[in-house]
């Protein structure tokens, strides 16, 4: 039997786990039989003195064989592919994402999750849609990827139920932001949920839990790692979140540039990283085509039509309405002017996910409900130039005193200078 303070004191000093132990220590604490504070311990430890690369396999394993594990593969017949963000502010990839993809013939099914704090969850901006279900049972899920091609669902609390206690109590002890954790974190999910291919967003900036490009290889390299070891396929594309994905920043705002963008009509930072996405994932499948094929047939089911059509046909399986009429739209909607004339040299995406927070498009503790009509369109982004007065932002709130609150939280997020800034692609790097 594992003493879990020897463990910790064992990690503290600098000390290796075994597998044993991990697996010992994850199955008895998704059992309730260590508690919180001891775990919470131990990941202090682990944040200050690391994971070895077969560490963070042996936990990683360790806190799949907590829960149930899914077969895509075997349900489906064919390769499946998955795609993951480590979370940002306003985005809304998959829900542009999977219908392309699945517009191009090759099933997509994924496992997403709520928001918490500044950025928000897939889940959450999916139920802006009026009737959409997020809690489809396994065999559900598995049917309709078979009839509609897609599906993005809640994760069952079953599927690795050690990752979501600990990552609830990480993210109230200051211990998420460590690349092992996360990357056990989310490959377990992931290995977990069944498909054969996953396509990593890992988000690097302001906005991101990785603040440098440095911390964001080495996350990917720990999840390309753990892929390798479980025979998945991953590929790990390294995006900016200095600032706001796209322009909107909220539930039903974000469903509407998803929209748009299946449409051919989205913002060109957006479109660009769907299409890397895209490209990627079509790539990885059983298609047979390279990248570049990939990005052709992606940007062929926006021309077409088709991706728009598979959007409509996965919202309606998932019990939705997928017309853009049917979204809800804020009593408010304010313009904030610029202050000055020049070039947006910043556009801080903690600062423009905290005003969202603050107009309710998020939740702060997990109970909290949310507004999924109100939040912010960033009609000016970095790099673009702005003459004094003119509408930097818009504000969708639920009152007028909300909106002048956030007016003044929202100026302080643009920095606007005299000369443009370095530009800075959506797409910094690829890992595979
Ligand atoms: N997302 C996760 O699922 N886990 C982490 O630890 C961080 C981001």
């Amino acid at each position: 039997m594992i003493r879990p303070a020897e463990l910790i004191e064992r990690k503290r000093d600098g000390g290796i786990l075994t597998a044993p132990e991990l697996n010992e220590l994850m199955l008895a604490y998704a059992r309730d039989e260590v508690p919180d504070y001891q775990l919470a311990a131990l990941c202090m430890a682990i944040f200050f003195r690391g994971l070895t690369s077969t560490e963070t396999h042996a936990l990683c394993e360790a806190m799949i064989a907590t829960g149930d594990t899914v077969d895509l593969h075997s349900a489906l017949g064919r390769r499946v592919v998955d795609k993951h963000s480590t979370g940002g502010v306003g985005d809304k990839t998959s829900i542009a994402v999977g219908p392309i993809v699945a517009a191009c013939g090759v099933p997509f099914a994924k496992m997403s999750g709520r928001g918490l704090g500044h950025t928000g969850g897939t889940l959450d901006k999916l139920e802006a849609i009026p009737g959409f279900r997020v809690e489809l049972t396994t065999e559900e899920f598995v049917e309709q990827v078979k009839a509609a091609g897609m599906a993005i669902i809640g994760a069952s609390a079953d599927l690795v139920p050690a990752d979501k206690k600990l990552y609830a109590l990480r993210d109230v002890t200051a211990t998420v932001d460590n690349y092992s954790l996360i990357a056990a974190s989310i490959m377990s999910k992931k290995i977990a949920g069944g498909a054969d291919a996953i396509v990593i967003d890992a988000k690097v900036g302001d906005g991101a839990f990785m603040k440098s490009i440095e911390d964001a290889r080495a996350l990917a390299e720990a999840m390309l790692d753990l892929g390798g070891r479980a025979q998945r396929q991953v590929v790990c594309l390294l995006t900016d979140m200095d600032q706001p994905l796209g322009r909107a920043v909220g539930n039903a705002l974000e469903i509407r540039e998803a929209i748009a963008t299946v449409k051919g009509e989205g913002p060109a930072d957006f479109l660009e990283l769907v299409l890397a996405a895209c490209s990627r994932l079509l790539a990885v499948s059983d298609l047979g085509v390279d990248e570049e094929e990939g990005r052709i047939r992606a940007m062929q089911a926006i021309a077409d039509g088709s991706a728009f059509d598979a959007y409509e046909r996965w919202i309606r399986a998932q019990g939705g309405d997928p017309s853009e009429d049917a979204l809800a739209t804020a009593p408010v909607v304010r313009e904030l002017p610029s202050r000055r004339e020049g070039y947006i040299s910043t556009l801080g995406a903690v600062a423009v996910g905290q005003a969202a927070l603050h107009l309710g498009a998020g939740r702060r503790t997990k109970d909290d409900e949310i507004d999924h009509a109100v939040g912010i369109m960033c009609l000016r982004k970095r790099g673009d130039r702005v003459a004094a007065g003119e509408p930097l932002a818009e504000i969708h709130a639920p009152g007028e005193e909300a909106a002048d609150a956030v007016a003044r939280k929202l100026a302080d997020a643009y920095t606007i200078a005299d000369e443009p800034p370095a530009e800075r692609p959506v797409v910094l790097d690829v890992l595979a």
